[in-house]
Formats: C-alpha cells, sequence, structure tokens
C-alpha cells in the first residue's frame, strides 16, 4: 500500500482525508492551522511538522489548498526535499497556468504530477462520490487510481496537464449560471407570491429536475446557507474563468455580470456563506 499525504484540510480536504485512510492507506496530514487535523489524527492520521516534511514522507502528496497562489507556495515547499518516485496530485481549484507551472517544478524535483479538481461538493466529498477531473500522463493516473477511487466514483482523463483545471473553470461556469438562475427563479417565484412547497415540486420533477435544484432550492427554502461551498471560492473561480476566456477569446456576457455578481456578493460580507447566499445578495 503506498503512503498517501493530504496538504489542506478544509470543507473538502478533511472528509477527503478521512476516505483514504478508510480505504486502508497509511495517512500523514498538515493544515497551516493545526487544530483542524485534531479529528483525523485522533483516528490515527500522522501529523507532519510542515509541507515539506510531509512530502519526505510519502508516496503521493495530495494538495486541496484555495487557489492558484496557494497551490503554488505549497509547491515551493515541497519542492525543497527530493520528490523522486512520488506524485503530487493537485484537487485544489487553480488556473491552467498554474497546473502546468506546478508540474514543471515537481518535474525539476524529480517526482510526477496530475492536475485533478473535482466536481462535487461536501456531502460527495463525505461519501466519496467526487468526480475527478484528470489532466496528466494516463499511467500516472492510472497508478494513483487506489486513493482517487477512495474519495471519488469517476476519474475522467481529460488531457494534459491543464485540462483537468480548464474542465473545472467550464463546469463551475455552469454551475454560476445554474445557481443565479435558480436564485433569481425562487426569488420571482416568492415575490409572486407563489407558495414555496409548490415551486419546490415543480422545481424537482419533470425536465427541470436537476440534482442542484433539489440541493440548494430546499437550503434556500430553509434559509440555511452554512458553507458546503463557500461563495468566496466560487468568486475566485469565476475570476479565473474570466481570466482563461480573456486568453482563448471566448465571449461570455452573461459571465461577465456574474463576475460582478459575485463581486458584490462577497463584498457584502457573504463570502463565507454557502454559494446559495447568492439568493440572500438580491434580497440585500
Ligand atoms: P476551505 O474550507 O476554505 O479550505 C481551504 C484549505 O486550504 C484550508 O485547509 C486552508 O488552511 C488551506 N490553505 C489555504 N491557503 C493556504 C496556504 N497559502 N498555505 C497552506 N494552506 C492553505 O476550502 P474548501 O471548500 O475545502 O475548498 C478547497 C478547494 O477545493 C478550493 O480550491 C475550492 O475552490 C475547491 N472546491 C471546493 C468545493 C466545495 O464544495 N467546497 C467543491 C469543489 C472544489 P487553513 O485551515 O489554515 O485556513
Amino acid at each position: 500500500m503506498k503512503k498517501v499525504g493530504v496538504i489542506g484540510l478544509g470543507i473538502m480536504g478533511e472528509p477527503m482525508a478521512r476516505n483514504i485512510a478508510k480505504a486502508g492507506f497509511n495517512l500523514s496530514v498538515w493544515n497551516r492551522t493545526a487544530k483542524k487535523a485534531n479529528a483525523l489524527c485522533d483516528e490515527g492520521a500522522y501529523f507532519c511538522q510542515d509541507a515539506t516534511s510531509l512530502a519526505a514522507r510519502v508516496d503521493i502528496i495530495i494538495i486541496m489548498v484555495s487557489g492558484p497562489d496557494d497551490l503554488l507556495e505549497i509547491i515551493k515547499q515541497i519542492c525543497l526535499t527530493s520528490l523522486a518516485g512520488k506524485t503530487v496530485i493537485n484537487v485544489s481549484t487553480v488556473s491552467p497556468k498554474a497546473s502546468i507551472t506546478a508540474e514543471k517544478k515537481v518535474n525539476q524535483a524529480g517526482g510526477e504530477f496530475l492536475d485533478a479538481p473535482v466536481s462535487g461538493s461536501k456531502v460527495p466529498a463525505i461519501n466519496g462520490s467526487l468526480v475527478f477531473l484528470v489532466g496528466g500522463d494516463k499511467p500516472v493516473m492510472e497508478k494513483c487510481r487506489g486513493p482517487l477511487e477512495a474519495m471519488g466514483n469517476k476519474l475522467v482523463h481529460c488531457g494534459d496537464v491543464g485540462t483537468g483545471s480548464q474542465m473545472k473553470l467550464a463546469i463551475n461556469l455552469l454551475l454560476t449560471n445554474f445557481m443565479q438562475g435558480l436564485a433569481e427563479t425562487f426569488m420571482f417565484a416568492k415575490k409572486m407570491g407563489l407558495q414555496t412547497e409548490d415551486f419546490l415540486e415543480v422545481a424537482t420533477n419533470g425536465a427541470m429536475a436537476a440534482p442542484m435544484v433539489k440541493l440548494k432550492g430546499e437550503a434556500i427554502a430553509a434559509g440555511d446557507f452554512s458553507p458546503h461551498f463557500p461563495l468566496r471560492h466560487l468568486n475566485k473561480d469565476l475570476k479565473l474563468v474570466l481570466k482563461e476566456a480573456e486568453l482563448c477569446k471566448a465571449k461570455l456576457p452573461v459571465g461577465l455580470q456574474l463576475g460582478d455578481i459575485l463581486k458584490n456578493a462577497e463584498k457584502k460580507g457573504l463570502g463565507d456563506e454557502d454559494i446559495c447566499a447568492l439568493y440572500k445578495a438580491l434580497n440585500s
């Protein structure tokens, strides 16, 4: 069994690490805020003093931090040790450019790199049903299939390093369109005086039914904005989407507006709430 290390034990990283341990892998962890590792360490994980010592200790290093700058900071730290024979898997949502830079640095330190962000949120992270969007060499992906399948139920190979991040940005543009659409429709139905239960019954059945409508629609109806996917991360992702769209000359007229909507929602103090707080932003 390969030794696996997880760096970044936030909403996603902690349950993902737990599933790796549950699958029988020897688990080491590091988190900047050490106390977030307490539960995993009580369950048997080994806490490393820093990212460099974690990298020295394990065969596969999984990184789940906030954004591109954070990833590159961690890469700098783990490259202080030899990465010969090791694989680094970034599962955070970052830019394709940051993924390619990370790969280059990991290769220079002797290691292999996979760009493997995830589709799915807190509940799939707990259930082990994430979808990995993988960029990198297929044989490297196959070598890491065990730990990846401990955390998810599908691996989609998208191409070289950078394409996993591209796929993630594409899917998060769709998610943002969807969330804003749901928030506006919910508010519109309510303002017209329709019953929330009736609206949810219609929206969660027939052609419009989608797991997201049920999950986020019911959360909005219950006034539950506790973070599964914090709005500040979606704001970060939309900035990455818009940057990428500029580079590949894709016209995103609605995407541009969504970028402003998210920026303003974060300014209103909704950054740490779930993305369904886009509904709250309409009402504040
Ligand atoms: P989170 O709860 O905010 O956790 C972020 C983690 O990154 C924390 O452990 C944080 O450490 C660590 N971190 C951030 N910057 C760091 C740095 N410079 N050095 C070291 N550690 C750093 O976020 P999350 O929801 O788990 O999301 C993590 C990533 O997954 C993000 O890229 C997000 O866009 C993506 N994602 C999230 C979801 C979701 O539904 N939540 C779904 C798919 C993808 P501290 O504890 O010290 O702050």
